[in-house]
C-alpha cells in the first residue's frame, strides 16, 4: 500500500468539482438532472477573443514564454489596474499563471512556514482553506451570518489576528455569497490591518466586472492606498470574459513577493499556455460590452432566482451585489424533516428525488446554506426551482 504524505492527506478534492462529476455521472447514467453547481459563465469566450487565440497558433506563437508571463499581456495587465482600478504596478510586480487557482497556490507556497496563520472568512472559496494547507499554514476561519450578509467586522478581524498571522484573505465579490464590501467597510477593515504592519493582504477581485450593485467595484486598496506595499491583488479573465478553460490569472503586489511567486512557477509549470495568453490579452485590450452583455443576463437570472427561491417555504435567499451564485439559507428546512440531517443530506435528496445538483454550503464553511449557480439559461433555473419546490413539498 502507498503510504501517502501528511500533506496530501490533509486537503480534500475540490467539492464543486465533486458534485459536477456527480451530477455529470447521474446524466451519463441516463438521469434528468439539472447542474447548478459548477463556477463558471455558461456563454461561449467571445468571438475576438478566439480569434485572437487561432492567429496565435497561425503565427506559431507557439513556444516558451517569459514564465511570469509576455511583455504584451504584463502590459495589458498593467493597463487594466490603471483603467479600472486606479493602482499602478511595474512590470516586475505582476506574475501571470495558469488561472487564479494557480496565482493563490504561488502565493501560499512562498508566503507560509509551517504553523502561519491565515484569516480566511466565511463562507470561503473551497480552494482557499487547503491550498493554505498544502504549504504547511493555519487557516483561521471567521464565521459570518446571514444576517450580517455574510461579512465580517472589523471586531471580528482584529479578534482572530495572532503573532502567527501572516494573510488576511478578502474576497468581494464573493464565491459564493455574491456580496460585496462597501468602501466605508473596507475602510474601516483597514484600519484594524494598519495596527498590525506585518500582516498582508489579498484580495481576490475575480468578480470584479460581475458586479450588479449600485455601487461601482471597490477593492481594498481603494480604501485604503496606504496598504499598497502589503496587499497582492488577484484577479483573472476565466468569470469576466467566459474564459475558465484558458487558465489565465494574475496577481500583482511587492516585488519581492512576486518574485518569489514567480519562482515557485518557475519551478513548477513555467509560463502559462502562450496561446491563451494572447487570447487574455485580447480579452483585456478588447471592447468590454461582451462582459456587460453577460452581466446583464446574469442580473436577470439573478433577480429570477432569488425571487424564486424566496418563494419557496423555509428557504431565504438574500440579494447578491455580483457573481452568479445565490446562496439561499435552507436551515429551516433542514430543521423540519428528520431525514435532511445536514446539508449535504440534502443536496443528496435535492440531485436524486429533484435532479438538481447544489453545492452545499459547508464546503464553503457555512453549512445550511446551498450554492446555486444561475450561469445557466433562464429556462433551465425556471426548471430547476420549480423542481426543488416540487420535491421538497413531497
Ligand atoms: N477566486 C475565486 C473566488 C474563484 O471563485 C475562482 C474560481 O472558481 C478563482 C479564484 C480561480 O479561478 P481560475 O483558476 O479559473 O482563474
Amino acid at each position: 500500500d502507498v503510504q501517502l504524505s501528511k500533506r496530501v492527506n490533509s486537503i480534500k478534492p475540490s467539492p464543486t468539482l465533486a458534485v459536477t462529476n456527480r451530477a455529470a455521472e447521474l446524466k451519463a447514467a441516463g438521469k434528468n438532472i439539472i447542474g447548478l453547481g459548477a463556477g463558471e459563465p455558461d456563454f461561449d469566450t467571445p468571438e475576438h477573443i478566439k480569434e485572437a487565440a487561432i492567429k496565435a497558433i497561425q503565427d506559431g506563437f507557439t513556444k516558451y514564454t517569459a514564465v511570469d508571463g509576455t511583455p504584451g499581456l504584463k502590459k495589458a495587465i498593467i493597463n487594466k489596474f490603471q483603467r479600472d482600478n486606479g493602482l499602478s504596478y511595474e512590470p516586475n510586480q505582476i506574475l501571470v499563471s495558469s488561472g487564479g487557482k494557480q496565482s493563490f497556490f504561488n502565493l501560499t507556497l512562498a508566503l507560509l512556514d509551517a504553523g502561519d496563520e491565515v484569516i480566511i472568512p466565511a463562507p470561503y472559496w473551497v480552494s482557499y482553506p487547503d491550498m493554505v494547507l498544502v504549504a504547511d499554514g493555519v487557516p483561521v476561519i471567521i464565521e459570518t451570518t446571514q444576517e450580517a450578509r455574510f461579512k465580517i467586522t472589523p471586531e471580528q478581524l482584529k479578534a482572530a489576528i495572532t503573532a502567527k498571522t501572516r494573510l488576511v484573505v478578502i474576497n468581494s465579490p464573493s464565491n459564493p455569497s455574491g456580496v460585496s464590501y462597501t468602501l466605508d467597510e473596507l475602510k474601516a477593515l483597514g484600519e484594524v490591518l494598519r495596527q498590525y504592519p506585518d500582516v498582508l493582504i489579498a484580495t481576490d477581485d475575480m468578480y470584479e466586472h460581475i458586479n450588479f450593485s449600485s455601487e461601482p467595484f471597490c477593492n481594498i486598496l481603494n480604501a485604503c492606498p496606504d496598504l499598497y506595499p502589503r496587499t497582492i491583488v488577484l484577479n483573472g479573465v476565466s468569470k469576466a470574459y467566459s474564459m475558465t478553460g484558458w487558465r489565465i490569472g494574475y496577481a500583482a503586489g511587492p516585488a519581492k513577493l512576486i518574485g518569489a511567486m514567480k519562482k515557485v512557477q518557475s519551478q513548477s509549470t513555467s509560463n502559462p499556455n502562450s496561446i491563451a495568453q494572447v487570447a487574455a490579452q485580447a480579452a483585456l485590450e478588447g471592447q468590454q460590452e461582451c462582459v456587460a452583455e453577460m452581466v446583464r443576463a446574469f442580473k436577470a437570472r439573478h433577480d429570477f432566482v432569488v425571487n424564486a427561491l424566496n418563494e419557496i417555504p423555509g428557504v431565504d435567499c438574500i440579494h447578491a451585489d455580483g457573481t452568479f451564485y445565490a446562496f439561499p439559507s435552507f436551515h429551516q428546512v433542514i430543521a423540519s424533516r428528520e431525514e435532511f440531517a445536514d446539508d449535504i443530506a440534502l443536496a443528496e435528496f435535492l440531485l436524486l428525488e429533484a435532479g438538481v445538483a447544489l453545492v452545499p454550503g459547508s464546503a464553503f464553511g457555512a453549512p445550511g446554506n446551498m450554492r446555486l449557480s444561475f450561469a445557466t439559461s433562464m429556462d433551465i433555473l425556471e426548471d430547476a426551482i420549480a423542481r426543488i419546490k416540487r420535491a421538497l413539498e413531497k
